[in-house]
């Protein structure tokens, strides 16, 4: 198959570049120069709404030129509206975009076209590819994830919010937390309870709801550092046509877990950086004259390994999938990795900074390291916590015991903590 020739990979690279080249500047070198510019530190973007809607507004146009030259979905299969292409054209595709000053991706817009789009895609009827697939591949719409609940985040599947069928609607009650972008949303991928009387994997079912319906409430939640990235969804017996519901009722968990496969896979090239880096800390020390310290040349030298091996492990997971193999272990522990290092690189900015960094002097840069330093709990969450990863990797990689499962019964009969 052509797909497969190396030939026609560097023709189509080619062709990307070409392509980019149109649409994009190539990316300046980055000089650092202390003082000058956005220090660049902080891992959850901190904007007005203003200034988020004009981003994404840039994003969403940069997107729809993408989609419409065939890049929008690279390895979704031809019948679901990607370009059927085998992965190594995505992994290549995000290496030539690194090169050009092309606006970074955020949460919400992976989350609709990785996640949703491709979802809607595969598990949606003809009807639903053809009004929503599209529009999500494209950005024309965005759409939230609504999974997590305040009783339900690692057990995703003791969900508690009720879909009750009421002719050609579904009636909605109950509520969702850490719904990321939600504000700034057409519709939200919901996962609801159809029927409590069976295990609680085998009673769900997934469903598209206009964030503007009557009956869904949108409450953003403010973090500790500073912006409103997530929010509360409260749906009041909120009517979603059955026409929205996507796939078999009562089978959502199987459109879950495949939505949370497609997070791994998805082309999602052009994030923006998150948070500090081991150079910073360099440049921070060197600021504050401690860069001759020997306990914090300990500290910065342990960083710089660990952020290296990170960047090691990446690329041999972003091999791996170019060439069809299975990512193997590193594919389990990169996650676990970059949360880590998040929070030590913010540990090692605080000894550097001492009080400056809860005490904010205007200086360049400490109130950056405060927002890094507040924001890695959450990255250590997102997306499933360390602890749920250590779990995966426990059993999946070292073959050690399952966890012991004691929620086998109807979902109607398990004692709510
Ligand atoms: C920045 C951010 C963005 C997010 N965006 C979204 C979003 O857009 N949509 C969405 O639906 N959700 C979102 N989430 C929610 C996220 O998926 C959950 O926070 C996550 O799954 C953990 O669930 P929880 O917060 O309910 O914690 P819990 O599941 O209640 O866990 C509490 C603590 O117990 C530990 N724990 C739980 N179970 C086990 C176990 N079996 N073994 C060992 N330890 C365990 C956890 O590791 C954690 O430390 C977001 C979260 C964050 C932080």
């Amino acid at each position: 198959m052509a797909d497969h020739d190396p030939a026609h990979l560097e023709t189509w690279r080619a062709e990307v570049r070409a392509w980019l080249a149109s649409v994009a500047s190539p990316k300046a070198e980055e000089v650092f120069e202390w003082g000058v510019g956005d220090p660049r530190l902080q891992i959850f973007l901190s904007m007005s709404h203003e200034e988020e809607v004009a981003y994404l507004d840039r994003v969403r146009d940069y997107r729809r030129h993408r989609f419409d030259a065939g890049y929008g979905a690279i390895s979704l299969p031809e019948e679901f509206g990607g370009a059927g292409l085998p992965s190594v054209y995505s992994v290549a595709f995000a290496d030539e975009e690194r090169e050009y000053a092309v606006p970074p991706s955020s949460e919400i817009i992976s989350v609709t076209t990785g996640l949703v789009g491709a979802a809607v895609s595969v598990f949606g009827t003809p009807e639903q590819r053809e009004r929503f697939a599209r529009a999500f591949l494209r950005t024309d719409l965005l759409c939230c994830q609504l999974f997590s609940e305040p009783g339900a985040g690692s057990d995703l599947a003791g969900l508690s919010t009720k879909a009750v069928r009421d002719g050609d609607d579904w009636v909605i009650s109950g509520q969702k937390i850490w719904s990321s972008n939600a504000q700034f949303s057409e519709y939200g991928f919901l996962l609801a309870r159809t029927n409590p009387d069976v295990v609680k994997q085998a009673g769900i079912t997934a469903f598209l709801v206009p964030m503007d319906a009557e009956g869904v409430e949108i409450r953003p939640i403010r973090q500790m550092s500073g912006p409103s990235t997530f929010n509360e969804v409260f749906f009041d017996g909120a009517r979603v046509p059955d026409a929205l519901r996507i796939g078999d009722v009562d089978a959502g968990w199987k459109v879950a877990q495949a939505t949370l496969g497609f997070e791994r896979s998805s082309s999602g090239s052009g994030h923006r950086r998150k948070g500090g880096t081991a150079a910073d800390l360099v440049a921070l020390a060197q600021h504050l004259g401690l860069s001759g310290d020997p306990v914090t040349r300990q500290e910065l030298a342990d960083v710089y390994i660990r952020t290296s091996l990170h960047a090691a492990m990446v690329a041999k997971v972003a091999r791996a999938t170019a060439s069809g193999d299975k990512p193997g272990p590193a594919g389990s522990l990169g996650k676990l990795v970059a949360s880590d290092n998040l929070v030590r690189i913010g540990e090692c900015a605080s000894h550097l900074l001492g009080s400056a960094l809860v005490a904010d002097t205007g200086a360049w840069g400490e109130f950056a390291w405060s927002e890094h330093v507040l924001g890695a709990p959450g990255y250590r969450l997102a997306g499933g916590t360390d602890e749920i990863q250590r779990n995966i990797i426990s059993e999946r990689v070292l073959g050690l015991p399952a966890e012991h499962r004691a929620d086998r019964a109807p979902f109607s009969q398990l004692a709510k903590s």
